[in-house]
């Protein structure tokens, strides 16, 4: 252990002493990532799961840090919120994304962007956004944004709504992520002008063989046709997984099957290639 006057979370060698300094390097890191800009955005391809043509992409963060190599999304996204660096990382998605799109031009397709609650909830996200898109000059019908049901908390329901129904009149296109896994009820989801129903990955890992899920993964899908929404299914990782969703009326897919989310120059090449058909 270290010279006393120092409090218990400095004492080397102990457990919660290396958490407590793993997770301080991993928050001074993600500052200086941040601001020196080095997140990278990756696309992973949806496609129509008749035809198995791309249809649009996921935009999906991606941090190499010098020192503590590839860090994942699911360990940095959640410390980024609870330090209120969100915001700062949600811009700069979108402001490479919106670049992105505008560097493609007429190669462009539909690029969904995830959006974090604490994002919707802040009040400035609307005008950033706004600005992001009028310097690069896209046409916000090619951006989608992914929000989880966990966005859609009924205490600020009427605020949720506004927001939406602003972003929407934007021309931007709205789905719901992880769709399955939330408690929002079908009557809330009724009157939120969202465009897509995105089942979570949890129900269809285990298909075509688990009866629940096959019976879950189907009434969202006749669902979401009866609701005139759009639904695609994430993590598809077969081909036996792609004809049940199918079969079950899904008009769109996403996963490795059809491939992982790839770094902007591979992605230039799939958009090339897309075009030639
Ligand atoms: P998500 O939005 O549900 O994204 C899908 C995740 O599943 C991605 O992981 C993707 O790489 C992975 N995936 C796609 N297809 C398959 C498959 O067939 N099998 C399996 N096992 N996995 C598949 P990733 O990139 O690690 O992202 C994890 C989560 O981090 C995302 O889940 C999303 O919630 C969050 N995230 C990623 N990028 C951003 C971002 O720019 N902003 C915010 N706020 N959140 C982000
Ligand atoms: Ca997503
Ligand atoms: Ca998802
Ligand atoms: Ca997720």
């Amino acid at each position: 252990a270290k010279e006393s006057g120092r409090n218990n979370y400095s004492i080397y060698n102990s457990s919660l002493g290396q958490r407590h300094d793993q997770a301080l390097q991993l928050e001074q890191a993600l500052r200086k990532a941040l601001s020196q800009q080095q997140l990278q955005v990756h696309y992973q391809p949806k496609v129509e799961l008749k035809t198995g043509q791309l249809h649009s992409l996921e935009a999906l963060v991606r941090w190499k840090d010098q020192e503590l190599g590839q860090v994942a999304p699911a360990d940095f996204i959640p410390i980024a919120e609870t330090l209120g660096l969100i915001h700062q990382l949600g811009q700069q998605v979108l402001r490479q994304v919106c670049h992105q799109l505008q560097q493609w031009g007429p190669l462009a397709v539909p690029v969904a962007v995830n959006i974090s609650a604490k994002e919707l909830a802040d009040p400035q996200f609307l005008s950033q956004l706004k600005q992001i898109l009028a310097e690069s000059e896209v046409d916000p019908q090619l951006l989608e944004l992914e929000i989880t049901e966990s966005c859609l908390l009924p205490e600020r329901a009427a605020e949720t709504q506004r927001v939406l129904q602003k972003l929407r009149q934007l021309g931007i296109r709205l789905a719901i992520d992880d769709f399955g896994t939330g408690y929002s009820s079908l009557s809330y989801l009724r009157h939120l002008p969202i465009n897509c129903l995105k089942i979570d990955r949890s129900f269809i890992k285990t298909l075509p063989d688990n009866t629940n899920d096959r019976q879950i993964t189907s009434a969202i899908i006749a669902m979401a046709n009866a609701m005139g929404l759009d639904v695609i299914a994430e993590g598809v990782e077969s081909q036996a997984q792609q004809e049940f969703l199918l079969s079950a009326g899904c008009q769109f897919g996403q996963g490795y099957w059809f491939g992982k989310a790839v770094d902007q120059s591979n992605i230039l090449h799939l958009l090339r290639q897309a075009k030639q058909y």
